[in-house]
């Protein structure tokens, strides 16, 4: 088991709980059968509520600590945002009544840096499309020194169990999956709603690339259509690839639910790079459950640079057993 008793897991597991339970409850209140296709403003209160949380846990938790986040409130703070501020301010009210926009302003502010040696990176509402259409989205929170991951965890509320082997069905509106990952100690899961039961989590040991199945980006636009074809074809695959948003692809992966994941770069941004956030979290959940992540071109990645891991282009994931074959597929389809 890892260390449930040191302060910064103790919060981390705290904070993307709530966090994840609070995205939850705004999902169902909020995205209705009347929103229009368009209407983003469920996942952009979800953003900022779950990103006001983590803030004003961490103030209090670690009150010199730094965070890389994907939000801030440059936008909230306009006029026109007033309902957007007041309906966040509401639901962060369900778990710290003392709220208030001002200290809900403040709060996902809090601590907000690019870069630093020793940092907290979050995202709030990893994969936005896929909360909006009610399918895999996921709080993702990573403390990161010198550029290396330590702790990642992930709140996945429509993942029943990241292992997908059994039931391929997405056990959506299950009671959701809580993942740690702690450098060293393994990856641990345990079901979101309730105490610490956590079990350890392990990637496939499949070798044969033709049983192997690969994990996506439902967007298109998030990946290169064209080329994962071809990378199929290259590998032998014979199982479909399987279509998911946000990290919960990691812990699929880590629970031994498929065996590789491509970020391939999407043909109309080809200078793409990954933000910090999108990754940090996930990459040490594969790693610690036994698997391997890289760049396409076999580079591990840098958490260095700020915001994004600009020394490295797309992701190559897989259960480790499966990597070099993919590094060469990937030459041979020149991704
Ligand atoms: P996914 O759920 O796998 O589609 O990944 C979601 C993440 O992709 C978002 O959090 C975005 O930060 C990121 N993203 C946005 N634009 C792109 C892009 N052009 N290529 C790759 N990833 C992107
Ligand atoms: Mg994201």
């Amino acid at each position: 088991m890892f260390d449930i008793h040191q302060p910064e897991i103790q919060f981390a597991l705290h904070a993307v709980r709530q966090a994840a339970l609070l995205a939850q409850t705004i999902q169902t209140e909020m995205v209705t059968p009347a929103l229009t296709k368009e209407d983003r403003s469920p996942v952009t209160v979800a953003d900022y509520a779950a990103q006001a949380l983590v803030g004003a846990l961490l103030s209090e938790a670690f009150p010199n600590d730094v965070v890389v986040a994907e939000e801030d409130t440059g936008a909230l703070r306009q006029a026109a945002a007033a309902h957007t501020l007041e309906q966040t301010t509401h639901f962060v009210r369900q778990i710290l009544p003392q709220a208030t926009p001002e200290s809900v302003l403040r709060w996902i502010d809090h601590g907000r840096v690019d870069a630093a040696q020793r940092f907290w990176t979050l995202d709030p509402i990893d994969g936005t499309k896929g909360f909006l259409r009610g399918e895999q989205y996921a709080v993702a929170l990573a403390l990161v020194v010198k550029g290396q991951v330590q702790i990642g965890v992930l709140g996945c509320p429509n993942l029943g169990h990241p292992n997908l082997t059994e039931a391929l069905q997405l056990e959506l509106n299950g009671p959701g999956s809580l993942v740690i990952a702690v450098r060293g100690q393994g990856t641990w899961s345990a079901a979101l709603n309730e105490g610490q039961n956590f079990q350890q989590l392990k990637v496939s040991d499949q070798a044969d690339a033709r049983a192997a199945r690969l994990l996506r980006s439902v967007e298109s636009g998030h990946t290169n259509v064209d080329q994962i074809g071809a990378f199929v074809q290259a590998m032998g695959i014979q199982t479909p690839p399987l279509s998911m948003d946000s990290q919960a692809k990691y812990a699929v992966l880590a629970a031994g639910g498929g065996e590789l994941l491509l970020r391939l770069l999407s043909a109309d941004k080809p200078g793409y790079r990954e933000k910090i956030w999108d990754q940090a979290a996930g990459s040490l959940i594969l790693e610690e459950a036994g698997g391997q992540i890289t760049d396409l071109d076999g580079k591990p990645l840098d958490f260095t640079p700020p915001r994004s891991l600009s020394h490295n282009r797309g992701i190559l994931a897989s259960n480790g057993v499966l990597h070099s074959a993919a590094l060469r597929a990937l030459r041979t389809i020149q991704a």
